[in-house]
């Protein structure tokens, strides 16, 4: 499976980037758990330096677990999705791949995001604060479908503040600030 990656992954990669912006709308609130999320951070933060790939992805679960769970709609919290991490970024001459998002369907009843941790050309493990910010990425795909209820997620200004916004949140837990512990999104 992992020899097709590439293809598979670029065909969804010029999907979301070729369709027109679309406008978005404000929904919601919530606020991150500072102790837990600090915890977490930390702990990939020290796997990722020690270039543990299974412990990385073991702690990247349970990261995205914590913060899906808080996000809530109706009541219900966002479904979790199934984090895959891999070795080598692959690469061609239009650059590396640093993350792909699989929203479920009918086939899969979950959601999935795959996350590189070496570089394409050294084969280094990335910056802590770049694997974070690709986390929050494609976390940001998955509330596209599963809290905004879209079709499609696109690469849109909304798009990126929010990424934004979210990876400032997690800063800030890392910092512990708890002053600007309520994130709004939408
Ligand atoms: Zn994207």
């Amino acid at each position: 499976m992992k020899a097709n990656m590439p293809g598979i992954f670029s065909q969804y990669i010029i999907h979301a980037d070729l369709r027109p912006q679309q406008q978005t709308r404000s929904s919601g609130f919530f606020k991150l758990n500072i102790y837990q999320t600090k915890q977490l951070l930390t702990e990939l933060d020290n796997q990722l330096s020690q270039a543990n790939m299974d412990r990385v992805e073991e702690v990247s679960q349970r990261l995205m677990d914590s913060i899906c769970c808080q996000i809530k709609k109706d009541k219900k919290h966002v479904p979790a999705l199934r984090v895959h991490v891999l070795g080598v970024r692959p690469s061609d001459d239009r650059g590396a791949l640093h993350g792909l998002y699989e929203p479920a369907d009918s086939d899969r009843y979950r959601a999935r995001m795959y996350i590189w941790m070496r570089t394409a050309k050294r084969h280094e493990v990335v910056a802590f604060k770049t694997f974070i910010r690709t986390l929050i990425h494609e976390l940001c795909h998955h509330l596209d479908y599963e809290f905004y209820q879209r079709q499609e997620s696109l690469h849109t200004k909304e798009f990126y503040r929010r990424e934004s916004c979210l990876v400032k949140q997690l800063w800030s837990c890392l910092d512990n600030e708890s002053v600007n512990n309520e994130f709004s999104i939408g």
